[in-house]
């Protein structure tokens, strides 16, 4: 049988230190999973439990070690960054028990959830859905995937973000509300989880906005780092 178009390729993240590669099924996301950011968000960190969004797997922007134009998105004069640790599933299923969860996970990455955040706080104020806010094009800039296997499972450690060299977020992985092996048990309550999808954790505190011109540099402690000039 033949396809009437031609079919769109799939996503693929690249293996540090490894030609290899890391086909992209699905791209899950947290919210406020970070005490202070939480609260700068106006809401309570300890009484909620955690909730989740999608962003389509084609939105990601592959990221190498140079650094990478960034295309501001359309319809948005308030863009903001959120660096998040990513961590990418080589396993999978339902009902997984948290004592299991972390045998799921193939690696590691620096990933950004970079939000249009005027039509996300437009969208909960008239109870809608947050896709136009977080689901733009490139809205996923993500750097190459470091394998548990060469690094561990990082539980805690610096994870920052900096705009033309002036530290804008800074928190530690250790301040998750929700931690990775929680967030996958969660998860997978509600979907059969898959090889190939990816969990963005959550961003601390200190998410603003961005513009055209300027550098974002994302870092976490083990995972090295990430910039994007924005354009
Ligand atoms: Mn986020």
């Amino acid at each position: 049988m033949l396809s009437v178009i031609q079919n769109p390729p799939r996503i693929a993240l690249p293996i540090a230190g490894s030609g290899d590669l890391f086909p992209v099924r699905r791209v899950y996301c947290v919210g406020r999973n970070y005490a202070a950011h939480a609260r700068e968000m106006g809401a309570d960190p300890d009484r909620e439990p955690p909730f989740f969004f999608m962003k389509p797997a084609d939105a990601l922007q592959i990221v190498g070690p140079e650094p990478a134009p960034h295309t501001y998105p359309p319809q948005t004069r308030n863009y903001h960054f959120e660096v998040e640790l990513v961590a990418a599933l080589a396993g999978g299923g339902s009902d997984i028990p948290v004592a299991d969860a972390l045998d799921h996970v193939y690696g590691y990455a620096i990933g950004l959830d970079m939000t249009r955040r005027d039509l996300q706080d437009e969208a909960k104020k008239l109870s809608r859905p947050w896709d136009l806010g977080k689901a733009a094009d490139h809205s996923g800039p993500i750097g190459a995937l470091f394998p548990a296997s060469a690094i561990g499972h990082p539980a805690r450690g610096a994870i920052t973000l900096a705009v033309n060299g002036e530290i804008r977020q800074t928190g530690d992985l250790a301040d998750m509300i929700w931690s990775v092996a929680e967030q996958v048990a969660y998860l997978s309550r509600y979907f059969t989880l898959q090889p190939g999808d990816l969990i963005f954790t959550g961003t601390p505190s200190g998410v603003g906005p961005v513009q055209r011109g300027e550098r974002m540099v994302a870092a976490i402690a083990g995972l090295g780092e990430i910039t994007l000039d924005v354009v």
